[in-house]
């Protein structure tokens, strides 16, 4: 679709969009207040007011909904990693659209009728398990709805049924490649070609790594839950950014901390208005992620605009010694290291002591020239990219502890 016609579709239905939101008690007020008159151009946005997790954890259960509750046909919620979760709400027609729209993520990976399509994470309350489900389904892929399970059983599994997509968190998939190291021929009996990784943050590194490991194209998958789930953004096999599905989502990106939108191809945090949800229609979602837009004609040929690979979430955010770190730094320089098994945490203790531990393979550990090597080099490489002097600790393949949902990159357990 040309751009033209991109946004006369926005344009048309974020009038009733705005409708719709103004059934939530919240944003009413808020519309209200600010005597926002008729909204006739995209441009109007930037008067709508914001939604943030804020709103909607203090809303909770209900606050956000704004059709019936005989309307819904169905709840989930957030992970709540943090704080108490944010509950969304889908009507008949919400399902259907989010079904198509990870239909059409799936499809834009390269999934075709004839796949067979395994679901490794928690199909319950979290938006990535049945969300990936029912777009499987309705592209017509075979499905196999695992579940949460230990990464042997997974891999176990996947062998089976001749498994050739799935879906799974990235540090899990991390896991698949432990798992595989050290199994007899689990490698060889495997079809998979496509994994679909999202829910937490990753960088470019991790995914080579994870690629590598298991033979695999990854694929960036990105949504969450408050917009409806997965299904809002995924790459494209060109793999320049994320496509963002603009026929159904309008995307901005302002500046964090005062909320103005930013120059084009700036970078800032991106912000989602859903523009079809019936029964959450929220306006103006703050992500919390870090990103920018990517204007212009992908080679693939689709013409929905991209946002580039996320940098992380402001709110993961460390402060260490008046220096703001992400985490995602330090996994890009972990990651590149071939001797690291994408494993590692940072620890903060005492009053601004930074460690940062880092998994190797076997081979790795059991050489201390190679540990020292490596040691300084990981060192210097954090340095140079933080100003931060840490210690870094090489350990043990397996020694830093697995989650089962996401993984928790830093341990602060400073007294300040
Ligand atoms: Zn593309």
């Amino acid at each position: 679709m040309e751009r033209e016609s991109i946004e006369k579709i926005q344009k048309k239905k974020l009038k009733a969009a705005v409708k719709r939101a103004e059934k939530i008690p919240f944003l009413r007020e808020r519309i209200r207040e600010r005597r926002i008159g008729e909204i006739s151009e995209l441009s109007d946005l930037a008067k709508l007011p914001f939604t943030t997790k804020k709103d909607l954890i203090g809303t909770f259960p209900y606050g956000a909904l704004a059709v019936p509750l005989n309307r819904v046909v169905r709840i989930h919620t957030s992970s709540g990693s943090t704080n108490k979760p944010v509950a969304t709400f889908y009507t008949r027609k919400d399902l259907d659209i989010w079904s198509e729209l990870m239909a059409r993520g799936l499809a834009c990976v390269g999934a075709r009728c004839g796949d067979v399509f395994q679901n490794t994470t928690s199909q319950g309350f979290f938006t990535g398990g049945l969300g990936l489900i029912q777009g499987a389904e309705k592209l017509g892929l075979t499905v196999v709805p695992l579940g949460s399970a230990n990464a042997e059983k997974q891999l176990e599994v996947m062998a089976d049924f001749g498994v050739t997509v799935f879906h799974a968190i990235p540090s899990f998939a991390l896991r698949m490649i432990e798992m595989l190291d050290v199994s007899n021929g689990l490698r060889a009996s495997l079809k998979i070609r496509i994994g679909v990784l999202g829910a937490e943050p990753w960088t470019k590194e991790m995914r080579r790594k994870i690629e590598e490991g298991l033979g695999i194209g990854a694929f960036n998958n990105y949504g969450l839950a408050e917009v409806g789930g997965p299904g809002v953004a995924i790459e494209c096999p060109c793999r320049s950014g994320l496509h963002v599905w603009e026929d159904r989502f309008l995307f901005e990106v302002v500046d964090p901390s005062t909320g103005e939108p930013l120059e084009e191809e700036e970078e800032g945090e991106l912000v989602i208005t859903p523009l079809d949800r019936e029964a959450m229609p929220i306006l103006r979602y703050r992500t919390g992620d870090l990103t920018r837009i990517i204007d212009g004609k992908c080679e693939c040929g689709r013409t929905h605009r991209r946002v580039e690979w996320m940098r992380g979430r402001i709110d993961d955010m460390v402060k260490i010694r008046g220096i703001g770190v992400y985490p995602s730094t330090i996994e890009k320089i972990i990651a590149s290291h071939s001797e690291s098994n994408g494993n590692f945490q940072i620890v903060l203790t005492g009053v601004d002591e930074i460690t940062i531990k880092m998994e190797v393979n076997g081979t790795t550990f059991s050489d201390q020239s190679a540990v020292n090597r490596l040691k300084a080099s990981v060192f210097d490489e954090i340095k140079d990219a933080t100003l931060l002097r840490t210690n870094v600790e090489i350990c043990q393949p397996g020694t830093i502890p697995r989650s089962d949902g996401k993984t928790k990159r830093v341990l602060d357990l400073r007294r300040i």
